[in-house]
């Protein structure tokens, strides 16, 4: 499977290409994806090695803002007019003001349903000697704080920072990030921009480095971290089910890593809250809110549940039919 040549907003005219062939193949097999949990849950018992897609759907169920169409805005921008590598050199202080706001806005949220059942699965299987891979595009690390250990996010962390100068990528929880930062970083339209000096922005710690630090996420224009596609490449080589979460079927990275293990004869669930084009592709969809649909899709019990339920239900209808024959 060739993914490389991917930037983090647009693909290659190969790719482009190869996404054609995909269509075109699926084409001549769709048919209409199933939505039988028992039967999506017959194919999860059997699965060795689980690859998740998940995106913003997931985030936003936490309520985690995206900076991204109508309405959402900090003070009069959005996410693609500051996450670029042109507006940090341009104004690498409102920039980190921007980041700053988010970073901190995350403390006040927590993973939903839909994280911790895939937390959960992830500890199961793996005590089983089987595998489950998230994949990523979030980068509000909710994944990690719900118990995920085995995660590939595509476009970066809100908590990690890259050197301007060395390089290094760094793991940074800090709250201010930076002194200069404190109380910095309100959405609000008539904020002024803080217009902190360089040197007062968070610099490298390394060594005496001191230089100017970024968020190490994937910007508008950027290219994805080819370590991390390569290790995308081989789980989605080696996946045996693969779960589409809270992304659009037609927006980037499901519209192209769903399909193309779909095109290899992998059972593909999508767990999102409309169908797209790209939904009759796979074999299960399950329309709804992912913290609602995939917990159950994932629990360790629903076999027993199931029995329960059969087995209530069975002696309520005894119980009336003798009390009311
Ligand atoms: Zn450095």
């Amino acid at each position: 499977m060739i993914v490389r040549q991917f930037t983090s907003r647009g693909v290659t005219s190969h790719l482009c290409s190869r996404f054609k062939e995909t269509q075109t193949q699926n084409r001549q097999v769709m048919a209409r994806p199933s939505s039988d949990l028992a039967a999506f849950r017959e194919v999860f018992s059997k699965a060795k090695h689980v690859a998740i897609l998940t995106g913003a759907g997931v985030s936003a169920e936490s309520g985690v803002p995206t900076f991204r169409g109508e309405g959402g805005f900090w003070r009069k921008w959005q996410a693609q007019d500051l996450a670029t590598p042109g507006a940090f050199s341009q104004n690498p202080s409102r920039v980190w003001e921007f980041y700053h706001y988010r970073r901190e806005v995350m403390l006040t949220k927590s993973p939903n349903s839909a994280h911790v059942a895939i937390a959960e699965c992830e500890a199961r299987l793996q005590k089983q000697g089987r595998r489950v891979t998230v994949i990523t595009q979030n980068i509000d690390e909710l994944h990690r704080r719900a118990g995920s250990t085995n995660i590939l996010e595509i476009h970066g962390s809100l908590f990690k920072t890259r050197c301007m100068s060395c390089g290094h990528v760094g793991v940074n929880h800090k709250s201010p990030i930076c002194a200069a930062l404190e109380g910095k970083g309100a959405p609000d339209p008539n904020t002024s921009d803080a217009q902190i000096p360089p040197h007062d922005l968070p610099r490298c710690e390394q060594g005496g480095c001191s230089g100017l630090l970024r968020p190490n996420v994937v910007w508008f224009g950027e290219t994805l971290d080819s370590d991390i596609l390569t290790r995308v490449e081989e789980e989605l080589d080696l996946c045996d089910l693969c779960l589409v979460v809270g992304t659009s079927s037609i927006v980037y990275p499901a519209a192209m890593f769903a399909p193309q293990v779909a095109a290899r004869g992998i059972p593909v669930a999508e767990f999102n809250m409309e169908e797209t084009p790209a939904t009759m592709r796979f074999r299960f969809h399950f329309q709804g809110p992912c913290g609602t649909t995939l917990p159950p899709a994932l629990a360790r019990i629903f076999i027993q549940y199931q029995c329960i339920i059969s087995w209530w239900s069975l002696h309520v209808r005894w119980y009336f039919y003798h009390m009311y024959r």
